[in-house]
């Protein structure tokens, strides 16, 4: 573990599991060669999120700033930095570190670091010997391998989910190739299922939903799955 010199940032976070959310300073790393800076634009709210501000999990390390589906614009990049440069839109997901060399990183599955994947808020943060802090913050410091770039051409405040809700539906339906002459089911229409709908959907495959309220049968046909199940029935 190694400590470097950091920038003082504000954010909003919790200081405890039971006080409401409220204004904080945290510090931020100076560049290293690999990171990029970038001023957040916005920042989507998991479920995940609150599950951490109320330490459902029994692991939140307060004060904890969370947000993990950050999208910004690059303010400053380090002196390696390939993919980005200063003024570029980019995003930020659940991951932000790594070892970079074990199996599971060089085959792109860096949850499964053999050396402990570090996740963007509420982590043990190698750089400051801290923890990380997300996206509910002016900015992010981040190694540029886990940036994401944003296209120009997308509504930024609604692409945000797309960091975490939008990957985890995007992930299976492109492992089990989702598309013509596929069924895809969802089970329930929140906020991943909604964006499972429009993905499955755009991918060409035959969407099936399950929902437990009436209400929603609608609302799946509008987001366009093709049947609707109502399994409480
Ligand atoms: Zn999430
Ligand atoms: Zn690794």
């Amino acid at each position: 573990m190694t400590t470097q010199s950091t920038n003082t940032v504000k954010a909003y976070g919790a200081t405890s599991a039971k006080d409401p959310m409220t204004a904080l300073n945290i510090q931020r790393r100076e560049l290293n060669p690999e990171d990029i800076q970038m001023d957040i634009l916005y920042c989507g709210i998991c479920h995940s999120d609150l599950h951490q501000i109320k330490n459902d999990f029994g692991m939140s390390v307060y004060p904890l700033v969370p947000g993990h589906e950050i999208v910004g614009r690059v303010t400053a990049v380090g002196s390696n930095v390939k993919n980005f440069k200063v003024g570029d839109l980019s995003a930020i997901g659940c991951i932000v570190d790594s070892c970079k060399v074990c199996p599971h990183c060089e085959h792109g599955n860096e949850q499964f670091c053999q050396q402990g994947v570090t996740f963007s808020f509420n982590s043990p943060d190698k750089h400051t010997g801290g923890m990380t802090y997300g996206g509910f913050s002016k900015t992010y410091v981040c190694d540029e391998k886990y940036v994401v770039k944003m296209p120009t051409s997308l509504d930024l405040a609604a692409a945000a989910p797309l960091l975490c809700a939008g990957i985890t539906v995007y992930s299976p339906l492109k492992h089990w190739q989702a598309g013509p002459g596929k069924k895809v089911g969802i089970l329930g229409i929140g906020g991943l299922g909604h964006v499972a709908i429009k993905m499955a959907k755009a991918m060409g495959a035959h969407v099936v939903v399950f929902t437990t309220s009436q209400a929603k049968v609608e609302d799946a046909k509008r987001l366009g799955a093709d049947e609707a199940v109502l399994s409480s029935d």
